[in-house]
């Protein structure tokens, strides 16, 4: 075996945009610098709430600290007690708007999790009765019907009741 074969020499661009913060699409999108990508539903001095650009399911949303960190030992308090409640507040939401009775919340961190955006993200993720098995996701044979710029200005409306 030839010794290129075994280094993945087109991941070299991708790694180094991940460590280049410039770069980060959620800091664009928090600065206000990626409008046709900003599906922020929420905002303070501190965190955002936005709906997740590829959602896994309807209602899927992501709470991030404004700060660019990857982990989730980073944190400050204050930045700790806004997820917590925030996350707590958009449970109330989908619980009612959505009418969803379960969750998947959880963040992907580091390189090998599956996190396809280095800059620290919860998912909460509402997961309904009946829905399509995993391979239905994986294959693309899921369907999401609802426009997420449409479902980010009602919920930028909806959110309000909640907070
Ligand atoms: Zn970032």
């Amino acid at each position: 075996m030839k010794w290129k074969n075994l280094f993945p020499i087109n991941k070299i661009p991708y790694l180094k945009n991940k460590k280049n913060i410039n770069h980060c699409i959620l800091c664009e999108i928090i600065k206000g610098s990626c409008i046709e990508k900003d599906l922020t539903i929420y905002k303070n001095a501190l965190i955002s709430i936005m709906l997740n650009l590829y959602p896994y399911n309807p209602g899927h949303i992501m709470i991030l600290p404004n700060r660019h960190i990857e982990d989730i030992r980073e944190l400050n308090d204050n930045e700790e007690k806004n997820i917590t409640y925030y996350t707590k507040k958009i449970m109330d939401l989908l619980e009612k708007e959505y009418n969803s009775q379960s969750f998947n919340i959880g963040y992907n961190i580091g390189k090998f999790s599956g996190a396809s955006i280095s800059h620290l993200h919860l998912h909460i993720v509402p997961r309904y009765p009946n829905e399509l098995g995993f391979i239905d996701i994986i294959s693309g044979s899921k369907l999401i019907v609802e426009d997420p710029t449409l479902t980010r200005d009602k919920l930028r409306e909806v959110i309000k009741k909640y907070i």
